[in-house]
């Protein structure tokens, strides 16, 4: 028994070992996929070795950790502070979904649509929450760039639609007791009586959704 854990533990030793001695840009890739699966493998990797935690602490690993098992909602102080220092990291170093929750709770709370800037960070590194906030945003205070906002909304699928919906609505529910848009409610299609299905009508659709939890 003894010798047999003698041996599994040598056999550890030299794995971990045969990993530290992979080339650095080799071990942060190997990392950031970790990072980007599951916070809790991040954690354990953080904490097997000295190397593999200083890997763990690079910006790019920081990038794409995944946040979605870091709930939005109300934590006891300590683990929110713990929490808040971890996602300001995240979102000092560009991890999208950080950016996004900075971005939505800064705008809903402040209700001032010229604090995009965070959330474009979001969209333009392909965070598809973040481009449905800034179209909808767009949409409601008919911004110049309103025309492609309704054709982004309209050509989106449903499931998509629903998704993004269903994000923000969780984000605002953690951080944003009363979130409220800028303006009137938009309605675009002007055809009173039956037809076909248009762009307008589609994004009037989702409208109808959004101001279910805005107003
Ligand atoms: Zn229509």
């Amino acid at each position: 028994m003894g010798r047999k854990n003698k041996k599994s533990s040598k056999m550890t030793m030299s794995k971990k070992n045969y990993i530290e001695s992979l080339p650095r840009e080799l071990l942060i890739g190997i990392v950031e996929m970790i990072a980007s699966y599951s916070l809790k493998d991040l954690v354990r990797v953080k904490l097997s070795s000295r190397v593999l935690n200083e890997v763990a602490n690079e910006p790019s690993v920081y990038q794409k950790v995944i946040l979605l098992r870091i709930p939005i909602f109300i934590w006891p102080c300590s683990v929110v502070r713990r929490c808040t220092s971890f996602l300001e990291m995240c979102r000092a170093l560009g991890n999208l979904e950080a950016l996004y929750r900075k971005g939505v709770c800064d705008i809903f709370k402040r209700s001032d649509s010229n604090e995009l800037g965070i959330l474009s960070q979001a969209a333009n590194g392909g965070h598809i929450g973040a481009s449905y906030v800034l179209a909808i945003i767009s949409i409601f205070n008919g911004s110049e760039s309103m025309r492609e906002d309704i054709m982004f909304i309209a050509n989106m699928t449903p499931l998509k639609l629903r998704r993004c919906r269903e994000k923000l609505l969780y984000t605002l529910y953690g951080w944003v007791p009363e979130p409220h848009l800028l303006g009137e409610r938009p309605i675009y299609c002007t055809v009173q009586s039956l037809h076909f299905r248009c762009e307008l009508c589609r994004c009037d659709l989702e409208i109808d959704e959004v101001v279910k939890f805005l107003y």
